[in-house]
């Protein structure tokens, strides 16, 4: 996430605390919100899931001291002026000694002034510029999304698959650190390792990153001939994923760690999986219950029967019970998706009368017999009904 979305999220409320909440208060809060959100506990729920990420996300920042630090600062800083307060190069300039000089002077360094939208003055704010010894700290790579489509009945089961994904990820050569192997990065005379120089200029002295290790603190003097340098490959990996039971279409599986390779041996981020699930011939779903339409026999459901009947494994016997009433659904209990807490849900059998569309000479004679029969026993189909 960059620094811009921060002035836009307020993590605070996110997670319900006080923004001078102690960082135990903070874990507290995320605690209970994870749990009560998790995807786990609310499957299909696309409003809890958006949340849980919101919670998560905010928890991740608020959680380290270092980042919730620099996020208060942010905040601090960008507090009601927003975006328009500053723009690089169109007015907002210092000025002093007769010198005038933007904010992307002040924070990007020459070379970065003449284009830098806002972008570049968070860049400058917290990666290359003001005097912060954290800015040098190596940034966590990125997340990666990725899609996978699973069977029906696989993702009502769980199943492992596997993921191919080709992704930024630390060089194999030199083990990310970006140096030949054999030779490691140094550290930059120029700025001793802080990536930060201090100049002075008319009456002011301001830091700016610098040049020499272009901020990064070291230098590396044989750089590796697999990266160039930057200790990040290109590399495609498969990667064997266990999809738990009872996922469903839409979902959206987190994997720590499995993102992009962070920048020189620094964290990677995280992998999201969202999953496809394909329409099943005979089932359908809803929450942990399966669902099926079982056809039947007017006969069938007069007398009753038993019907076997398919489910995620094996088959059941299902009772249609005497004078069953069209449409109705029989319960099969614990047939359904099983659940991660254990057990399963149901197996709902919708009971759907078939109706011949062809009755040869025996069957329409026994059929207009019945007819009589039925009716001489007293039996009217509408009477009761409103509409007679
Ligand atoms: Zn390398
Ligand atoms: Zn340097």
């Amino acid at each position: 996430m960059s620094q811009r979305e921060w002035i836009e999220k307020d993590f605070y409320k996110e997670l319900g605390v006080s923004s001078s909440a102690s960082s135990d208060e903070i874990k507290k809060a995320y605690r209970k919100l994870a749990s009560s959100l998790h995807p786990d506990k609310n499957p299909g729920d696309t409003k809890a899931e958006e949340r849980f990420k919101s919670v998560s996300e905010a928890n991740a920042v608020l959680a380290d001291p270092a980042k919730r630090k620099e996020y208060d600062e942010t905040r601090r800083l960008f507090a009601g002026g927003g975006r328009g307060g500053f723009q690089p190069g169109a007015g907002g300039g210092f000025t002093g000694g007769g010198t005038e000089f933007n904010i992307g002077d002040l924070f990007g360094g020459g070379a970065q002034g003449g284009d830098g939208g806002i972008g570049d003055l968070f860049g400058g704010l917290f990666n290359r510029g003001a005097a912060r010894p954290t800015t040098t700290r190596p940034r966590r790579g990125s997340d990666v999304e990725t899609e996978t489509t699973l069977g029906f009945r696989e993702a009502a089961q769980g199943v492992t698959v596997p993921l191919r994904m080709t992704s930024p990820s630390p060089c194999t050569t030199c083990h990310g650190s970006g140096a030949k192997p054999g030779t490691s990065p140094r550290v930059c005379p120029n700025c001793n390792g802080s990536g930060i120089v201090s100049r002075n200029q008319g009456a002011f002295g301001f830091s700016e990153p610098c040049d020499d290790c272009r901020g990064t603190g070291s230098l590396i003097d044989d750089p590796c001939d697999d990266c160039r340098g930057t200790g990040i490959q290109n590399r495609t990996r498969t990667i064997t994923v266990r999809v738990p039971s009872g996922v469903s279409d839409g979902q959206r599986i987190r994997l720590a760690g499995q993102g992009e390779a962070g920048l020189r041996g620094a964290p990677s981020g995280d992998l999201y999986v969202t999953v496809h699930v394909r329409n099943d011939k005979v089932f359908g779903r809803v929450g942990d219950d399966l669902t099926l339409v079982l056809p039947v026999s007017y006969g069938e459901l007069v007398l009753g029967t038993t019907v076997s009947v398919p489910t995620l494994e094996g088959r059941v016997g299902v009772k249609v019970p005497p004078g069953t009433v069209d449409g109705r659904i029989l319960r099969v209990r614990g047939r359904g998706v099983p659940k991660r807490a254990g057990g399963a849900g149901d197996l709902l059998v919708t009971v759907r009368v078939a109706i011949p569309q062809k009755l040869d000479d025996a069957a329409t004679e026994a059929l207009t017999k019945y007819l009589e029969v039925e009716k001489a026993g007293g039996f009217d189909p509408r009477s009761g009904w409103a509409g007679a």
